[in-house]
């Protein structure tokens, strides 16, 4: 790295621009990140404090990049566990996940030697109508907790923030001094409309959830029928997300009572210790809350751009978004990704500024 370090703006502070920032200033980057909400902000626009959060890999079998991601955030979060899970919010629980029409990925999943204890669970255990099922060892985030953390982490190494709301992704590529060299898209869903980006492979994913007090649950549980994905995901503050809904194209942030009350239903039903076999009347209900997930044609869009900025100045633009119900659990991979890419990109753009520069020595 050159010694004034590379001067790079980061759009975006969900848990993909927070973990990505945090990374490059760890790496020596000069960093800001720009966004329109931090965390504490909450707003349907704003995806990552809606989350679950748990790791539950959903990579498929024949995708190494996706698993790859997450298989290294797996690491990460589980290191975090250990030594940092009061800051965090991370626990560490058992997992329960059932399957009534298992797919071949699922019957035979990549990911087994990535987690602790996994174990397929006997038949004669499974719950009716249930064909498969799995007991492993993993992780679930509280993402107020855990952003709020990553932002800290960030700031505390001299990492810098700016509230604004973007037209265009040109608008990061110039500041006072014209000293920008790097800009990494980490906008999520709003890559859709964000101006010079307007990503037509962006789907919204509307994600249903209820949250109850149940500080007696420690384990998360799942459920995969024909018509509907049911989870249980307690958090580290006594809270447990009871879900969810995966609604697709849809971005009604309003939430809906008769999703509220089948949600419920699942939940108690696979889960009845909720409520000690009492149905959803003894529910302590928080909250309904929506969240919508970036789904994207194609996965999550981790790549390189060479642009120019409105000033003149050459610009490696690094785009990290598009990561679906996987935002968490893939947050460490994709973001080291994304890093390789600004390395290889800036070792690009200044192997181009030398040329010219040998050039005009020559003449
Ligand atoms: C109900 C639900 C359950 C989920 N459960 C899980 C789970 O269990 N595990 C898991 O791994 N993931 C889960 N997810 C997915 C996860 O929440 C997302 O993948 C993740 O939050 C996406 O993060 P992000 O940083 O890309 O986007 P966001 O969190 O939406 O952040 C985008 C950032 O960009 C900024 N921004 C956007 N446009 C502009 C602009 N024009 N100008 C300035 N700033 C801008 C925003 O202000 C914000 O700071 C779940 C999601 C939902 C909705």
């Amino acid at each position: 790295m050159k010694s004034t370090p590379p001067k790079v703006h980061v759009i975006g502070a969900g848990v993909v621009g927070l973990t990505t920032a945090l990374l490059l200033r760890i790496k020596g980057y000069d960093v800001t990140i720009l966004a329109k909400h931090f965390p504490g902000d909450l707003s349907s626009d704003y995806t990552s404090p809606w989350a679950g959060a748990r790791w539950k890999t959903m990579a498929p079998n024949d995708d190494p990049r996706l698993q790859r991601y997450d298989a290294e955030s797996f690491k990460i979060f589980w290191e975090l566990a250990k030594c940092r899970a009061g800051e965090t919010g991370i626990m560490v629980v058992p997992s329960f996940d059932y399957y009534e029409k298992p797919t071949d990925d699922q019957r035979n999943p990549w990911w087994k030697s990535v987690v602790p204890g996994f174990q397929v669970i006997p038949k004669h255990e499974l719950p009716p109508k249930t064909a498969l099922g799995y007991r492993f060892t993993t992780v679930l985030i509280n993402p107020e907790r855990y952003l709020k953390w990553l932002q800290a982490q960030f700031v505390a190494l001299g990492g810098k923030r700016i509230h604004i709301a973007l037209s265009s992704i040109t608008e990061a590529m110039d500041d006072e001094q014209n000293s920008v060299d790097i800009v990494i898209n980490c906008t999520g869903m709003h890559s859709a409309w964000l101006g010079g980006v307007k990503d037509k492979n962006i789907k919204p994913i509307r994600g249903q959830n209820v949250l109850v007090r149940a500080n007696h649950i420690r384990r998360t549980i799942s459920m995969k029928t024909k018509d509907a994905y049911t989870y249980i995901i307690p958090r580290s503050d006594g809270t447990v997300i009871l879900g969810t809904t995966k609604e697709e194209e849809s971005t009604n942030t309003k939430p809906n009572k008769a999703l509220a009350k089948d949600i419920m239903e699942r939940a108690v039903k696979y889960c009845p210790d909720l409520t000690n076999g009492k149905g959803i009347k003894r529910l302590d209900v928080v909250d309904h809350i929506v969240g919508i997930r970036p789904g994207r044609e194609g996965g999550p869009r981790v790549e390189n751009e060479f642009k120019t900025s409105p000033s003149g100045k050459p610009i490696l633009v690094t785009h990290n978004y598009g990561h679906d119900g996987s935002g968490y659990q893939s947050s460490w991979g994709s973001a080291k990704h994304t890093i390789q890419l600004v390395e290889e990109g800036y070792t690009a753009l200044q192997a181009r500024s030398n040329k010219i520069q040998t050039l005009l020595a020559r003449l």
